[in-house]
């Protein structure tokens, strides 16, 4: 058993060929030399499949534990997995606390096919799964940071015969394994922490089961939400560091977290890495690493946005898991999903010592009086 960080280092690289490079660039095509029977050649056309790609999916398959389809973007990778598992008449259980544009896509567009949404909090999953079809957890939440016991939603979820995946945007799978813990499968956007240098949109999708993984490439190459190999090769670029860069964040989230508990003009805050965060028993049972996102409250909007500018280390940009330490509040989306004050900040490289000062130098400088 090799650790986690040669894992991705490794991941998904082909044997060493004298000569070559040890990840090879990208491969830029659209149609491939295909004389004869198209069975015959391993790449026939740029929609279907591409090396790069095929590079990819091997690590992300390697790192979840089951068979990786890589998509355009994190939505497109949401939509191949709920648009061909849902018919009219069928109930979908989802997170009302979780990503809101999966909710903005299930009301959107799964209400109007007839799909019945039933929306529930994500701590609250497990009394919500009667005659679903498909299960989709998100955990933790973004941007609430609720965790739910995927392995115990999944076990009753499965025997009742549905259908379960997980969002896994926020964990990485160096944060933990939903198909291990028996989803069926695990969905995550690749443009946060996963590739985590902010400079692409990407998602995939892994399954445990071929069957699974070949109905999600179907859709793939009919509806043709595929990313361009340049990014498919940034993304797998960026993987080799997830490790390394998973152990600063999650040092600096959690020493920030105790940071921000610790004072009196702070509230709510949540980092399922804390010991003292409700969601910590939970989350310690199956997650390797808390990742690098902390939520907490300051009273009301203005205060919130006189931190934000007050802030000298931390950009304010949406988005989360990359490099840069980043924060926004959230409820200027108007997605009715985060109190007014709620700061979402995503811990990024810098040294911890920098960024814990410059976070309560903004608050001392911005506290109310
Ligand atoms: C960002 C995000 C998505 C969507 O991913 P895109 O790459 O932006 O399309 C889905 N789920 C969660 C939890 C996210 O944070």
């Amino acid at each position: 058993m090799t650790g986690e960080g040669t894992r991705v280092v490794r991941a998904g690289l082909p044997d060493p060929v004298p000569g070559a490079p040890l990840l090879p660039g990208p491969t830029f095509a659209a149609p491939y030399h295909l004389p004869g029977d198209p069975a015959a050649a391993p790449y026939d056309y740029g929609r279907y499949d591409n090396p790069t790609w095929s590079a990819y999916e091997r690590a992300l398959g390697e790192l979840e534990g089951g068979e990786a389809v890589v998509f355009a973007s994190g939505m497109a990778a949401v939509a191949a997995v709920l648009l061909p598992s849902l018919r009219a008449g069928d109930v979908v259980v989802a997170p009302s606390d979780g990503y809101a544009v999966v909710r903005d896509f299930a009301d959107a567009e799964l209400s109007k096919r007839g799909v019945e949404v039933r929306l529930v909090p994500t701590t609250e999953a497990h009394d919500a799964l009667d005659a679903a079809a498909v299960v989709w957890l998100e955990t933790p939440t973004n941007p609430g940071l609720d965790v739910c016991d995927v392995q115990a939603i999944a076990g009753a979820a499965r025997a009742a015969g549905a259908l379960v995946a997980v969002d896994n945007t926020t964990a990485t799978p160096l944060g933990q394994r939903p198909l291990e813990l028996g989803a069926d499968l695990s969905v995550a956007s690749d443009s946060k922490g996963l590739t985590g240098h902010g400079d692409l949109i990407m998602g995939h999708v892994a399954a445990r089961e071929p069957r699974l993984a070949a109905r999600v490439r179907a859709w793939r190459d009919r509806t043709g939400a595929v990313p361009g190999p340049l990014e498919t090769w940034l993304a797998h670029r960026s993987l080799a560091t997830l490790e390394v860069r998973l152990e600063r964040q999650c040092a600096s989230a959690l020493a920030l977290s105790e940071l921000l508990a610790a004072r009196r003009d702070v509230g709510s805050v949540r980092y399922p890495g804390r010991p003292g965060d409700p969601a910590h028993n939970v989350a310690a049972r199956q997650m390797r690493r808390f990742g690098a996102v902390v939520s907490f409250e300051l009273e009301g909007a203005d205060r919130a946005e006189r931190f934000l500018r007050a802030c000298e280390l931390v950009y304010q940009a949406t988005s989360f898991g990359g490099v840069h330490t980043t924060a926004e509040r959230r409820a200027r989306w108007g997605y009715g999903d985060a109190p007014e004050g709620l700061i979402r900040l995503s811990v990024g490289l810098e040294d911890a010592d920098d960024l814990l000062a410059d976070v309560a130098g903004a608050l001392d400088a911005t506290r109310p009086r």
